[in-house]
């Protein structure tokens, strides 16, 4: 890496900002490889010990991702107001901090992924990202695949524009109908007020896929890491 100001890095491993990292240089609180530094003025690279009040600065850690098989009945956020269980309560003891990339309702089932990257968690997450999503659905009522069709021209539902859906009959199950959706934006309750709007009510809906990943094999409640190789050919 290239070598960059010393308080740039300070402020890059989220200790503090670039202006508070020159003032506690000029405090005399930062060490560089051993040496009290009394200037701002010097470069280093992640090779290069720092410390702050004696306090070795933080290494940012890699970035690490998973897929997470949702189950449902189960919240995304973080801590639920009415306190019902999270996906945070269920993870492995192991797993670092992570944040979701998106969420998914309580009684949504599959693919979530997660990451000890928040950046990373913001950029994914970004409608402008337009990562496909892919879901299977039960829905009850009456559908034809004209209908469905329709809503490849996207749809505005109570001045909410949502943007093109593909979306494919799979079968029928007595009164429900197995469908397959496939959309790019991650608005909230997507899935359920676009198929509302067609006359038909979610009664499961289970996440196949996210950009790139896949649900595939992975066992309800468990975590996969994504391979950093993997997550590099990806992600660029
Ligand atoms: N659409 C929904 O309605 N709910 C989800 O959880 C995801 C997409």
């Amino acid at each position: 890496p290239e070598p960059e100001r010393i308080a740039k890095a300070i402020a890059r491993a989220g200790v503090a900002s670039r202006r508070d990292a020159e003032a506690m240089i000029a405090e005399g609180r930062v060490t560089l490889n051993g040496a009290r530094l009394d200037s701002p003025a010097v470069n280093v690279t992640p090779s290069d010990r720092i410390t702050i009040d004696g306090e070795p600065l933080p290494t940012r850690e890699r970035t690490r991702l998973w897929l997470f098989h949702k189950p449902r009945g189960i919240v995304t956020t973080a801590r639920d107001p009415e306190g019902r269980q999270t996906v945070f309560d269920v993870l492995p003891e192991d797993m670092p901090r992570v944040v979701a990339i998106g969420r998914l309702d309580i009684n949504t089932e599959g693919l979530l992924l997660l990451t000890n990257d928040g950046g990373l968690a913001k950029v994914i997450a970004h409608p402008e990202t337009g990562w496909l999503r892919r879901y299977r659905v039960r829905a009850f009522g009456d559908v034809d695949q004209a209908m469905l069709d329709g809503l490849r021209k996207g749809v505005t539902i109570d001045g909410m524009e949502y943007g093109p859906v593909e979306a494919t009959i799979d079968r029928a199950q007595g009164d429900n109908v197995w469908l397959t959706l496939g959309l790019r934006e991650g608005k909230n309750r997507e899935v359920k007020r676009i198929l509302e709007h067609l006359g038909l009510s979610v009664n499961r809906l289970i996440r196949l896929s996210f950009g790139p990943f896949q649900l595939g094999e992975l066992e309800v409640g468990l975590v996969e890491e994504i391979r950093t190789r993997v997550l590099k050919d990806q992600l660029g």
